[in-house]
């Protein structure tokens, strides 16, 4: 059967979660959507951070179809071939020697944490506690719904699952007050990715390092958005020159398809058969395409690249803030944020949107740019153009 995009398509039925614009896209090539009136958007979402390549990238499209022909499934009670070989090449990128696969960022941090509960009623006495911090993003299971520290979040789908001890960010006393015997893990993300892009301090990832250390608990780093070159390094944690215990990766590992995975040191990995796993759980076509998406990205020039033109659009961004009377730029390589200097956010990515270009606003007041890491200078150049046009228009409405 042909199936014809040149006719309106109804969103009718999909349940409602979030306002979406009235617009169906159904093409995308590189840095552009279509949607189903013809109509391309340069794309500085690319959903969600997940498409490191941009949008239906060659390699990606090889490495289904090439899987495709071979193994779609032989499911979670046998090893297959791309899961192996991704494990061995993520051990090598990370040095943590053990890892497990999953179909969504919540999953792999819940899994980091039903690791550290294992760990904690092995090594520590029973300890089961998380240390997490204000305004963390870590999914949106009813258990990462409960570590994440969203404000909105406070009062919903209650009761919370317990077990979270929740401190303030950048305040290394609160983080040292909040271990106690209990504790068997601090988790968080390296740069608050949901929250507005806001960055931990080298200086401070160090010291929760050596906190972490000096009083005999796991340290976790959710890298679910940071992880996989988004910052310029495979890992966001190389910055800061930090060995964590359990690392978390999503979104662009799988280039576009659902593939999570949760890295661990050799010595934390005490799961007992039967204790964790899941259906899909390291089926060879999403391991496939992690394989050659890691394969690309963790290329020495790739990276540089990502690095460069992180720079580039950080210094094209901060020219914009500059004549704008905006804020700061935040974030590393090609995870950046404007900050506005009103909540102002939902209007210019409206305006955007209607100029052509697809970008978000994580807060009010914050403009997040999350291009693929492939992206050329070209396409930044185009960006900044339009962002100028659609500050101009709010403006002057
Ligand atoms: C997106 C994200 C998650 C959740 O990932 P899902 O795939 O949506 O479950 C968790 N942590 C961070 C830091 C994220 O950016």
């Amino acid at each position: 059967m042909m199936h014809n995009y040149a006719g309106a398509v109804s969103s009718g039925a999909v349940m409602f979660l979030a306002p979406r614009p009235e617009k169906v896209f159904v093409r995308g090539e590189g840095a552009w959507l279509y949607d189903d009136s013809g109509r391309r958007y340069l794309d500085f979402v690319q959903g969600w951070a997940v498409n490191s390549l941009g949008h239906s990238s060659p390699i990606v499209r090889d490495a289904l179809l090439t899987q495709a022909t071979r193994v779609i499934n032989v499911g979670p009670g046998y090893f297959n071939e791309p899961m192996c070989r991704l494990a061995e090449k993520l051990s090598c990128l990370s040095g943590l020697g053990r890892v497990f696969f999953a179909n969504s960022g919540a999953e792999a941090n819940e899994g980091a944490v039903k690791l550290a509960r294992k760990w904690g009623s092995v090594r520590r006495s029973g300890a089961y506690e998380i240390v997490v911090f204000d305004h963390a993003f870590h999914g949106r299971t009813l258990a990462m719904m409960s570590a994440s520290g969203k404000p909105h979040w406070k009062d919903l789908f209650e009761p919370k699952v317990p077990g979270f001890v929740r401190v303030v960010r950048d305040d290394i006393s609160a983080v040292r007050n909040a271990i106690g015997p209990g504790t068997a893990a601090v988790m968080l993300e390296p740069i608050q990715g949901e929250a507005g892009v806001v960055p931990f301090s080298e200086s401070y990832l160090r010291e929760i390092r050596s906190l972490t250390e000096e009083l005999g608990v796991l340290l976790i780093l959710d890298e679910i958005q940071t992880g996989i070159g988004r910052t310029g390094r495979m890992f966001c944690f190389e910055h800061a020159g930090i060995h964590p215990d359990i690392v978390t990766v999503g979104k662009g590992i799988g280039g576009g398809v659902p593939l999570t995975a949760m890295l661990a040191r050799e010595e934390v990995c005490l799961f007992e058969a039967g204790e964790q796993g899941g259906t899909f759980n390291g089926n060879p076509l999403m391991t496939a395409v992690g394989l050659a998406v890691v394969g690309e990205v963790s290329r020495p020039e790739f990276l540089a690249r990502v690095r460069e033109n992180g720079d580039y659009l950080a210094g094209q961004l901060s020219a914009v803030s500059i004549e704008s009377g905006f804020r700061e730029v935040r974030g590393m390589g090609l995870l950046l944020a404007l900050e506005l200097n009103q909540p102002i956010a939902p209007n210019i990515v409206e305006a955007a949107l209607d100029r052509g270009l697809l970008i978000n606003g994580p807060r009010p007041s914050v403009l997040r740019f999350m291009p693929a890491l492939n992206v050329t200078r070209e396409e930044i150049d185009q960006m900044i153009a339009i962002l100028r046009e659609s500050i101009r228009a709010v403006g002057s409405s």
